[in-house]
């Protein structure tokens, strides 16, 4: 079998309400979404999707995406799709770096191999186990009754895991948190991300500040580096996002003992291929796993609901649905959805879910042999 034709499409995704990460440093009200679709020629079709959170989360953007493609796709044409890891390794050789932009050409060749093996992705990354994954919330930052007030709409919805993102103010973080901690109930889990945003001081006095409530800090500094000078003067538990993007990264993470937990964004570590390693790192270090995407529709979700779901029950801590968080649905009643707060994959083979074409329009570029 080989990939004959990519074709992609670019779609606004609005979200619902504008969103303020880390103390109303960013604020954006619309996702810029990729998809990507690959035909073979026995005809077995494939989807992927990158859509970063904004341009100012992390060093991707959409337009990066589709040049991205653009340049990847002259390596891949031809290929085995079913090959992943020669996939893997002609993109890498084409374009080092680049992960967010090979993340949808990857996904698009697992939707493939799943539905040639007649098995979810779930299954072909190593078998899926049968419940589903505990969503968390996204409680953008605000006073602490606003994001009290946030939970509760989500409380409503099912939810029962939260991520509330602090960072700046120390003082008020410190104010949030307690608040929050408070008022949390019986059986939710609350854990509170920084986003990179707090420095090494600020960091130590927040985490100190509240260690009796056992919380958990997610990337509460910038690097490895300043997570290393962190650690050994807090008490909480920390979870790594923004600093892991390779399997290099993991290692270190792990040498130095920096984290119980790592949150796996598919898109920042290049997609599947390259998150099921990092995943088998975790789990062999008795490493907590968040998995999920850097934003996007349900395709996203999906595909991170198929990692997630390969991950045994105790270290598999949650995920995100974006889907919940926008206004435009580009698979009506299909794929992974948010129900009573929790996300969960079938035994559909390959993804499970594609796009309405009627809704993406027409490819912004089409490559082909
Ligand atoms: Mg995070």
């Amino acid at each position: 079998m080989k990939i004959k034709k990519i074709s992609v499409y670019q779609l606004d995704l609005p979200l619902s309400e504008p969103y303020y990460l880390s103390g109303g440093r960013l604020k954006f009200e619309s996702l810029d979404a990729t998809f990507l679709k690959i035909e073979t020629d026995l005809g077995i079709v494939g989807w992927g999707e990158g859509t970063p959170w904004g341009n100012t989360y992390l060093p991707a953007h959409g337009p990066g995406v589709r040049a991205g493609i653009e340049t990847l796709s002259s390596s891949v044409l031809g290929l085995d799709p079913c090959k992943i890891h020669h996939i893997e390794r002609a993109m890498d050789i084409c374009l080092p770096g680049h992960l967010y932009a090979k993340a949808p050409i990857d996904m698009a060749c697992w939707d493939i191999w799943g539905q040639v093996c007649g098995r979810s992705i779930a299954d072909v990354l190593g078998g899926r186990y049968e419940n589903g994954t505990l969503i968390a919330s996204s409680i953008s930052t605000g006073t602490p009754e606003r994001m009290l007030a946030l939970i509760k709409k989500y409380r409503e919805q099912g939810y029962k895991l939260h991520s509330v993102k602090v960072g700046g103010d120390t003082e008020l973080d410190i104010q949030r948190i307690r608040y929050l901690e408070e008022n949390r109930q019986p059986g939710e889990k609350l854990f509170y991300d920084a986003n990179r945003s707090w420095t090494r001081s600020e960091a130590i006095t927040v985490m100190n500040a509240v260690s009796d409530f056992n919380a958990t800090f997610e990337q509460p500094v910038e690097t490895i580096e300043d997570l290393s000078a962190v650690r050994p003067i807090t008490q909480s538990s920390i979870s790594v996002d923004e600093s892991l993007h390779t399997i290099l990264d993991m290692m270190r993470i792990i040498s130095g003992n920096l984290a119980e937990i790592v949150n796996i964004k598919l898109n920042r570590v290049g997609g599947l291929t390259k998150a099921r390693r990092i995943r088998d790192l975790a789990l062999a270090n008795g490493i907590q796993c968040y998995v999920m995407a850097t934003g996007g529709s349900v395709l996203a979700d999906t595909e991170v609901a198929h990692l997630a779901q390969t991950i045994p029950q105790e270290f598999r801590l949650g995920t995100w649905a974006c889907q919940d968080m926008l206004t435009v649905d580009v698979a009506p009643g299909r794929g992974a959805r948010s129900v009573d707060g929790v996300l969960a994959v079938d035994d559909t083979p390959g993804l499970g879910v594609a796009p309405d074409e009627d809704l993406l329009g027409s490819p912004v570029a089409v490559y082909e042999i």
